[in-house]
């Protein structure tokens, strides 16, 4: 099948988080399954120029009708390791993906609804004729109503959608001027409840609402998650939308990439290792102290915590999980980015506060090569997250011998199998510790199984790290998932 999936992220180049590892990773998996995969991404002046071979210029003017205009583009290639992107550089005054950031600009909405229109205009004009088209999250949503609507009239008649859902809480939604500027310019068509109307806000159009009702079909990133979606107020207002287009939604856990994110080849691991040679991991301790200046003393455990530090990741209870590790003697690391100035300074104000501890290193920052360095010299990931629609540090985590305590929502319900009490699974199937109110006791009863077992049977700690390792979480399996769903929506 040919398949161009459309997304703001691809990994290593374009990544705020997990998304763009699963654009990647996916891509690629399908590529080894014998699959032809483009990428079409924006060009953002930030991004890692570094991490694309042969970048070169693939179509030179081409013309996006937008807001009764015309904003003229480059199309630039290049190849990220073996995945093909192509990457669209609009030359206009809005310098849409010239903020020296990815996302946060209030005119969010208009810059995507013209990524995703100038994705269209690509394909049409260039004559690529793709099976399917891969949109990820609200920044893709117009690309199913826009293909069906008008594209679909200018030879496209045949392409059809796979739409995944990565977040439910970013939605896209603005006011009607991204409709009339991407030419859908019949408001009493579309400004409608069972077309693109936002369902809560009355003068708002929703651009996941919008993807979710024009798609072929709709997925979420875990099966978990899928069912939060329709039977909890997880999904943010669209609880009903969904219940509406239940035929065609689903879940299918994320992977990781295999070869990213790989401890006996991994550029930023001092020595390799892997489940049957474990001791590598200790080299990565120790580097991993040396780096951020903690006390060198190996008999303690190091727990971390990696993500973005938002309300979502559960940010209360990180705070309380740096004071309750370093109360039972561990150390405790910490890298994370806030976007939020509140939740940013009260990480600053912690930083400065534990400034002086030798067993504490807080890195407030995005930092790709540092997280490497901590997934394989840390000991066990905290993960206390409020919703999580699949999570990928746990699963890395796994990957890299870290033993994961996680809160029991999401994927890390399809991931995390608990090591006292996971009752489906024998005892050599379970990976971690899990937890399920959202408070400090509970994330104390999870945390302190964890670290009694590596203070008083050291042995079996290891062997249930070495057993992580050895799950299988790399993208084989859902990536015939996704390659099924295609198969199926193409011959409908
Ligand atoms: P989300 O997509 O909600 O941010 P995921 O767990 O799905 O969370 O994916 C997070 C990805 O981003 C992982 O690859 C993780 O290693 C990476 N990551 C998150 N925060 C940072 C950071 N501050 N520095 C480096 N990598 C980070």
């Amino acid at each position: 099948m040919y398949i161009v999936q459309i997304a703001s992220e691809c990994a290593p180049v374009i990544k705020a988080g997990g998304l763009g590892d699963v654009v990647y990773g996916l891509s690629r998996e399908l590529g080894l399954q014998g699959h032809c995969v483009e990428l079409i991404l924006p060009k953002y002046d930030c991004m890692r120029y570094d991490h694309i071979w042969g970048l070169h210029q693939a179509y030179e003017d081409l013309k996006v009708p937008w807001n009764g205009g015309v904003i003229r583009c480059t199309v630039h290639c290049g190849w990220v390791h073996s995945v093909l992107c192509f990457f669209i550089e609009p030359m206009s005054e809005e310098n849409y993906f010239n903020r020296g950031v990815y996302y946060g600009s209030s005119d969010d909405p208009m810059r995507f609804a013209f990524f995703s229109k100038a994705a269209l205009e690509f394909l049409s004009v260039s004559n690529k004729r793709p099976d399917v088209l891969h949109c990820h999250d609200w920044q893709t949503g117009l690309i199913p109503v826009m293909l069906y609507e008008m594209y679909a009239y200018h030879g496209m008649e045949h392409q059809r959608i796979c739409y995944t859902i990565h977040n439910f809480k970013h939605q896209g939604i603005c006011g009607v001027q991204a409709l009339q500027a991407t030419g859908l310019n019949r408001p009493d068509y579309y400004f409608q409840y069972d077309r693109i109307r936002d369902n809560f806000n009355p003068f708002a159009i929703n651009f996941m609402k919008a993807g979710i009702t024009y798609a072929n079909y709709v997925n979420t990133v875990s099966p978990h998650h899928a069912w939060e979606a329709r039977h909890t107020e997880i999904s943010c207002g669209l609880m009903h939308t969904l219940e509406l287009n239940q035929a065609k939604f689903g879940g299918i856990l994320n992977g990781i990439d295999y070869v990213m994110w790989n401890p006996e080849e991994d550029p930023y691991v001092p020595i390799p290792y892997s489940a049957s040679d474990f001791d590598g991991k200790l080299g990565a301790k120790k580097a991993l102290r040396e780096r951020l200046m903690l006390a060198d003393d190996p008999e303690k455990p190091i727990v971390a915590f990696i993500g973005r530090l938002d309300d979502q990741k559960g940010v209360h209870l990180v705070g309380h999980a740096i004071h309750y590790a370093l109360s039972r003697g561990a150390q405790f690391v910490l890298l994370g980015s806030a976007t939020e100035q509140g939740i940013n300074d009260s990480f600053q104000a912690q930083k400065q506060m534990l400034n002086d501890n030798p067993d504490c290193h807080l890195e407030l920052g995005f930092n790709e090569e540092l997280s490497h360095l901590i997934y394989a010299g840390a000991d066990m990931i905290v993960i206390p997250s409020n919703f999580e629609p699949c999570g990928l540090t746990q699963v890395i985590g796994l990957r890299y011998g870290m033993v994961p305590i996680v809160r029991g929502v999401g994927g890390l319900v399809n991931t995390v199998f608990d090591w006292d009490y996971e009752e489906t699974k024998p005892k050599e199937e379970r990976n971690g510790f899990v937890f399920y109110q959202s408070d400090n006791v509970a994330l104390e009863s999870a945390m302190g199984r964890a670290l009694d077992l590596y203070w008083l049977s050291p042995e079996i700690f290891r062997s249930l790290a070495i057993q992580g390792m050895r799950c299988d979480y790399s993208w084989g399996a859902s990536g015939k998932q996704y390659a099924s769903v295609y198969d199926f929506i193409r011959h409908k």
